[in-house]
């Protein structure tokens, strides 16, 4: 594909990223969220978008499926993060990565006492990393999403997930035990594209960081 491939995901990262895109010129020409076409146009003949999975964006741009992504600060940091320019910090999708634990569960006294804890998450490689650096012993149960239900359930005594206003930790009677890190998104580009399409990609680069609050 001679033109600018840009891999997004519906929802709030579509959402937040539509002011950086116009910023470069750019304008989907449809919203997702009503068509179910998974390749969309531009005002521009030669930039289109493909609508993926979140935790797909870094494989798409990773293969060079898609020049450009938008991706969260979890999701790459579960890829790895092969094959990708991490140019941007985009300042969107801001949220942070914590461990929670039910209201009545004594989290710090079980990690001093050495316990073995369960933790059920969809974020393995940054669990693994978290608990590892502090020392606390843990089997590690992936899960694909609704965390939150793993310690009511019975599955695990905590999770590691994503927060942002907490409102749903509380609906279900959890309490952030730690913070891990800020989560934001950032922009993926793929490193032969960056290379090989300077003159096309450079420009659009340059005018999301300048569109970055
Ligand atoms: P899927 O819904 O396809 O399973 P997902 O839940 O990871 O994937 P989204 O909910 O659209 O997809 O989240 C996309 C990105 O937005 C996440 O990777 C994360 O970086 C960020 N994010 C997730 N939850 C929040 C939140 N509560 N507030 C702000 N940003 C968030
Ligand atoms: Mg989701």
């Amino acid at each position: 594909m001679s033109g600018i491939t840009i891999a997004l995901s519906k929802g709030r990262i579509f959402e937040e990223t539509l002011p950086l895109l116009a910023a470069a010129g750019i304008v989907p020409a449809e919203d997702p969220e009503k068509s179910r076409k998974l390749i969309i146009g531009t005002n521009r003949d030669d930039v289109r978008v493909v609508i993926v999975r979140a935790s797909d964006v870094p494989t798409y741009v990773q293969y060079g499926a898609a020049d450009l992504g938008i991706a969260g600060k979890d999701v790459l940091l579960e890829h790895g993060g092969i094959g990708l320019y991490q140019p941007l910090d985009l300042n969107i999708a801001k949220c942070r990565m914590c461990v929670a634990a039910p209201a009545g569960f004594d989290y710090a006294a079980a990690v001093r006492s050495g316990a073995r804890l369960r933790i059920a998450t969809k974020y393995i490689a940054v669990a693994r990393e978290h608990f590892a650096a502090k020392g606390v012993h843990v089997d590690l149960i992936k899960l694909y999403g609704s965390m939150e239900l793993a310690p009511l359930a019975g599955l695990a005594e905590a999770i590691v997930d994503l927060v942002s206003s907490g409102g749903t930790l509380k609906a279900n009677n959890l309490v952030e035990v730690e913070e891990i890190m800020n989560i934001s998104s950032r922009l993926v580009v793929n490193q032969a594209a960056l290379k090989m399409k300077r003159d096309l990609l450079q420009p659009v680069i340059a005018a999301i960081e300048g569109a970055i609050k």
